[in-house]
């Protein structure tokens, strides 16, 4: 999954990283409960004696890790997904924590596991520690396990309080230290997150600042080069209308030198406000292509709708021109306008210059005019 794809949306992104992570370190888990189990089995008195239960036992780790094993995050990364993904996970983990936190009040407290007794007292308190410093993404669900893995072994130290003292508060104590720890390392799994979120945000907003031009806040040619291939792959691949409208300011040079850059800068911006007003749909990608030439990407609009859309702006811009510092500028533009056609244009390049030609012919033809790009003729209708 590359950077784009992550989920945009913090809680999405959270939900999203907290699914990965839980993944990661629930893959190796599994095995350690089951090569725990059977150690503590097979190095009791006599495990030849409880074949049937020890082999039960071993059946329920291995089933539980094969589960946790196979449940895969779901490919949809919507929010409702990725969270019925953790909960369903967080139940094998808490079933598994329970079977452990069983198997070793089962230890101490049957005679025939003395000799082996050790080995599952220490795989306690190895597996809820790891609970506590790889699963402190859900402080109370991870609280939650380690009580489970505890909590039965505690309550069977505690029937036998008189001979197991020490252990009984050496467990205890250490019981604690975990409950601190998972506290800290809960606290630190956010801040990260929270860095890791900050760092893509930021990562986007100069990603977004590269394609905006700086002066009229419009998509830059950087955003073009990124955005046309795309546009025309897609009609190329789907059909469908993609119309491009190309606008060159006329004798714009002269406004600088009459007027003076400031105002020339002006103008532009002045010019690139009333581009949006016009050409207002969500989907239109308003463009400056570079010092007073501009550009309008229309998906879903077939020729005609984009030439009566550039004409008016046309028409609107030699009626009134611009007003910049409460004085009009008297303005006009030229303009060129084609719709992708798939019988001449070969490449998004070809689609491109087929309307730029279109524009240096309005140029050509006297300015303050639209010119549209030669097109193949549409089938007559029935
Ligand atoms: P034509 O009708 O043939 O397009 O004439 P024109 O004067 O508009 O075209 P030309 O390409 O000869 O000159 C474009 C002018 O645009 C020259 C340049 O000073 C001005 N220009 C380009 N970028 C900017 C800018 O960012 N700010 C200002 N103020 N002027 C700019
Ligand atoms: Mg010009
Ligand atoms: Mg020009």
């Amino acid at each position: 999954m590359t950077d784009s794809d992550l989920p945009r949306q913090p809680l999405t992104f959270a939900l999203w990283r907290e699914v990965q992570d839980t993944r990661i370190r629930t893959r190796l888990g599994g095995i350690y409960y089951l090569l725990a189990w059977l150690l503590t089995w097979l190095f009791s008195a006599q495990p030849g004696a409880m074949r049937l239960s020890g082999l039960g036992v071993a059946a329920f780790f291995a089933l539980t890790m094969t589960l946790r094993w196979l449940h895969r995050p779901p490919q949809q990364s919507s929010s409702a997904c990725l969270q019925q993904w953790l909960d369903r996970h967080w139940y094998l983990i808490h079933l598994t924590a329970l079977g452990w936190g069983l198997a070793h009040a089962w230890a101490l407290s049957a005679p025939q596991f003395e000799a082996s007794r050790l080995i599952a007292t220490l795989s306690t308190i190895a597996f809820s520690t790891a609970m506590a410093f790889n699963f402190s993404m859900r402080k109370a669900r991870c609280m939650a396990a380690i009580l489970l893995l505890y909590l039965p072994g505690l309550a069977v130290l505690l029937t036998q309080r008189h001979e197991q003292q020490a252990l009984l508060i050496t467990l205890a104590f250490y019981l604690s230290y975990l409950l601190l720890a998972l506290n800290r390392s809960h606290r630190e799994y956010r801040a990260t997150l929270e860095l890791e979120q900050q760092l893509l945000d930021q990562r986007e907003r100069y990603d977004q600042l590269s394609r905006t031009d700086s002066l009229t806040q419009l998509g830059n040619r950087l955003q073009l080069n990124s955005l046309f291939p795309a546009l025309v792959a897609s009609v190329q691949r789907q059909g469908g209308h993609l119309s491009l409208v190309l606008l060159d300011i006329d004798f714009f040079k002269r406004i600088n030198d009459e007027y003076g850059h400031g105002i020339g800068d002006e103008c532009l911006s002045a010019f690139a406000e009333r581009m949006r007003v016009v050409f207002r749909r969500h989907s239109d990608a308003l463009l400056r292509l570079g010092g007073e030439e501009f550009g309008v990407l229309m998906m879903d609009t077939p020729l005609e709708q984009a030439r009566a859309l550039a004409e008016a702006f046309r028409q609107d811009l030699a009626e009134h021109g611009l007003t910049i510092r409460e004085r009009t500028l008297p303005l006009t533009a030229s303009l060129g306008v084609g719709s992708y056609d798939a019988q001449r244009d070969g490449s998004a390049e070809a689609f491109f210059k087929r309307v730029d030609d279109a524009l240096y012919r309005a140029k050509s033809a006297g300015r303050d005019r639209l010119v549209l790009a030669a097109q193949t003729a549409a089938p007559p209708i029935g």
